[in-house]
């Protein structure tokens, strides 16, 4: 379909608006027609590697301005990037690489031991070290002038949070269509700067870079979270939108003692996973601008974000479908629930991907009727405002009674002696399933002290029938739980 041609984003940014700072990361600056330049250069060097339109091929890079630049330069090549989660172990890059059948990979010297290794179990694939790239000659490119919004972007694994990470296709237009409605609801100014701390191979992060380009606005990318350094930039680099996780703000709110975020600052973008109402609650004493938003890798970023004017009286909501997007709960049976009952969220719109790399069967019965089945649960208050409760596979059955594993969590890790809190459903002979707690002490404290607390907190049912300590909550590159592991230690 012609209608959906557009001319290439980043050439279309770079004739508008050149000399708009574009990218601020390490102390520089980079406007829009440099980051064009830089990535026009960068697009003619793997020209030369071998590289053309229409090729899948890895990235496993880290959170650096070049990151951007080869992105950016993929882009310009029409080179379909296979976004690498840099944590994965050699082994899951080479899943991923073969799954997407991949035939390069560009990289750079810190990961050297994981791409060694693949270039033993992979010895047919090029594997391209940005240092050595960034000192080749420059062959000149085959650009491409305009892009189809149908066309793959993107592929991007999911955070295997629950299994198996399933590569997402990730279209011009699911990510054209998250920017613009993000930008519907959250408003946009000449001011705004998006601070990137999350990182840029996940959607969190990559979606900023989006955003970038298609508003022509600045975006600030630090190499990894940390709360100091995190709250300076967002007053030396004028920030006024930042995404976080859960654990990134409770770090940022314990942070700031008496000091306030800057006015200009507007909005904390807080997704990826449940967020405690205590949490919450901190945040608001502190003036900290919170907006929960609700999304997935599917979803090419935010798919439900609560507006501005509802961030306190909708406290622990993740808001309204953006325009673009719908949203409905329904029963195992398919139906449509009522509101307050909670149900499977299905979701639909522009955004939403056209489905799982290789998974025909998968994507056929997770999309049915542009309606994609994402896994969690949660319910619509009366005036149709979601609240997400957890993902289905985590859901706990006691007694008939449903619990969400990620409530519990909140209300431990609002213990001032807990600094974090995992929770599993335990096989039991009278209730079929009772919850069980993994706990992390930040001081000393006894199972008595928890369960007493918890009985002030919760209702009967959901109290951990089992109390563990251990050192550590297993946690993904998303900061995710990884309840499957917690089930391992249970065994
Ligand atoms: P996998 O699909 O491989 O198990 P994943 O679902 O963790 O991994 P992502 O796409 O990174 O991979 O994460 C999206 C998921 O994060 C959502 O489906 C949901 O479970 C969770 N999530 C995102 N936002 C929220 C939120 N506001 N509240 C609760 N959970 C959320
Ligand atoms: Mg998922």
């Amino acid at each position: 379909m012609n209608d959906q041609v557009m001319q290439n984003f980043l050439i279309k940014r770079a004739f508008l608006t050149p000399d708009r700072p574009a990218i601020h990361f390490a102390g520089i600056t980079y406007t829009f027609s440099e980051a064009y330049n830089r990535a026009h250069t960068i697009a003619g060097q793997l020209a030369g590697c071998g590289l053309k339109k229409g090729q899948y091929a890895g990235a496993l890079l880290s959170n650096h301005v070049d990151t951007v630049f080869v992105y950016l330069a993929c882009h310009l090549l029409g080179v379909k990037a296979v976004i690498l989660n840099n944590r994965l172990t050699a082994a899951e890059i080479a899943w991923q690489m073969k799954d997407s059948q991949s035939a390069f990979l560009i990289t750079e010297s810190r990961f050297s031991s994981k791409y060694r290794e693949l270039e033993e179990t992979l010895p047919n694939i090029t594997i391209i070290n940005k240092e050595v790239l960034f000192e080749s000659s420059v062959s000149p490119p085959l650009i491409v002038d305009e892009i189809n919004l149908n066309e793959v972007c993107t592929i991007m694994y999911t955070s295997g949070t629950t299994g198996h990470p399933k590569g997402v296709l990730q279209t011009y237009g699911n990510h054209w269509w998250s920017a613009i409605g993000s930008a519907l609801n959250l408003g946009l100014t000449e001011e705004d700067c998006w601070l990137c701390t999350v990182p840029l191979f996940h959607i969190s992060g990559y979606s900023i870079l989006m955003r970038s380009i298609i508003y022509g606005m600045k975006m600030v990318v630090l190499e990894s979270f940390d709360e100091k350094e995190a709250i300076n930039i967002i007053r030396n680099e004028k920030v006024t939108i930042m995404s976080v996780v859960s654990t990134m703000l409770t770090r940022m709110e314990e942070k700031l003692k008496e000091d306030k975020l800057p006015a200009q600052f507007r909005c904390m973008l807080l997704g990826g996973g449940p967020a405690s109402k205590a949490l919450l609650e901190k945040c608001q004493a502190k003036q900290i601008p919170v907006y929960q938003t609700y999304g997935m890798t599917e979803t090419s970023s935010q798919i439900v974000t609560l507006s501005p004017e509802y961030s306190f009286s909708k406290l622990g909501s993740a808001g309204k479908a953006l325009f673009p997007s719908q949203l409905k709960i329904v029963r195992t049976n398919g139906e449509k629930a009522s509101p307050t009952e909670a149900g499977e969220i299905l979701v639909k719109g522009p955004n939403v991907t056209k489905g799982y790399l290789n998974k025909k069967e998968e994507t056929k019965s997770k999309i049915v009727d542009g309606w994609l089945s994402t896994g969690d649960i949660g319910y619509l208050d009366e005036e149709g405002f979601l609240y997400v409760l957890d993902r289905r596979s985590d859901l706990i059955i006691s007694g008939g009674e449903n619990v969400y594993p990620a409530e519990i969590e909140g209300i431990l890790a609002s213990h001032p002696a807990i600094s974090d809190a995992g929770v599993i459903g335990l096989k039991d002979e009278q209730w079929g399933e009772v919850p069980a707690a993994f706990i992390v002490k930040r001081k000393e404290i006894n199972e008595v002290d928890i369960l007493q607390f918890c009985q002030q907190k919760l209702a009967k049912y959901k109290i951990p029938k089992k109390v563990m300590f251990i050192e550590e909550i297993p946690r993904n590159a998303a900061k995710k739980i990884l309840r499957r592991e917690l089930r391992k230690l249970l065994e």
